[in-house]
Order: C-alpha cells, then structure tokens, then sequence
C-alpha cells in the first residue's frame, strides 16, 4: 500500500486524539494506492469498536468518485496496543477488496506504537490449498495477510480535480 507521509501523520493523530477511544475512517484512492485519509465520526457505542454511519460512506463515495478516486478502504485503530487484526475485525470483513489500516495506540501511554495494513486474505480452502503455511498464516492472522506499507512524500494526486481538504 502507498500512503502519502501527510496521511499517514493525521492517521496516527486521529488515533492519539481518539484514544481511549477508537478512531477510525476511510482510505482514498485508486486500489493500493491511497490519495488521502479522510476521518469520520465513529458511530460505535461500544468503545473498542468502530462503526461508520451509512449516510457519512455514502457522501464519501459520492466526493471521491466525484475526484476520479475511490474509496478503496478504511483505517482504525487499536487502543489495546494490538498491532494485528483482531476476531472483531475478522468478523467485520464484508468487502474482500478493501484495504484495511491499524493503528496500534499503546494503553499506557496512548501514544501510537504502529501502524500496519491487511488485505482480506482467500480462505485456503478456496485457494486449493490443503493446509502448510497458508493455513496457518491464515489462522494467525484470522483471515487476512500483511500488506508492505509504503509511506510517500510528494505524491501527486491521482484524481481528475486538485484535492480540496475535505
Ligand atoms: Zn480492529
């Protein structure tokens, strides 16, 4: 995944700002390449989930493919410290081409202590794998595989129109 250095400041602010909180929000862009992040409102009673209102998802399609963009996935952070995908967000994969952000916030200090990307990842069974390694990735890291993150300075957007700060 290539995420922009100014991106990838305002996500680990969101998530320090957030904390003890969740923060999450979107990933815009074309594919693995992200153009920028933009923050929502997480919607979750519960505070160690997220949660994005439908209306808020919707306005951001409609700005990004308004830009030439898309929005291609979502960040979120972990104030437990955890840097990997938890159960929950197993649980929550509903589009297998999302992007997925984590931001580990350490819950001592509540400053963020990583940051790492997944893809949902193809069950082994429908991969045509029996077992071996690929099962036992896919179990370690309940159903997703590690994406190498690549952090950019200057990179120009993508999109049709200039960005506007949304
Ligand atoms: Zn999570």
């Amino acid at each position: 995944m290539l995420l922009p250095e100014d991106s990838f400041r305002l996500v680990c602010r969101e998530a320090a700002g957030a904390f003890p909180a969740e923060a999450c929000g979107l990933l815009i862009g074309q594919g693995a390449r992200i153009d920028r992040v933009l923050p929502m409102v997480n919607q979750a009673a519960d505070p160690d989930r997220f949660e994005i209102a439908p209306s808020d998802l919707f306005a951001a399609h409609r700005h990004a493919r308004a830009e030439g963009l898309a929005v291609t996935g979502h960040y979120h952070s972990h104030p437990n410290g955890l840097a990997g995908p938890s159960q929950r967000d197993a649980e929550a994969i509903a589009d297998l081409s999302a992007w997925w952000l984590i931001v580990a916030v350490a819950p001592d200090t509540g400053q963020v202590t990583g940051v790492s990307a997944w893809h949902p990842s193809v069950p082994p069974a429908a991969a045509g794998y029996g077992g071996g390694d690929h099962r036992v990735d896919y179990q370690r890291n309940r159903g997703f595989q590690p994406v190498s993150l690549l952090i950019v300075r200057g990179l120009k957007p993508a999109g049709i129109k200039k960005e506007k700060g949304l």
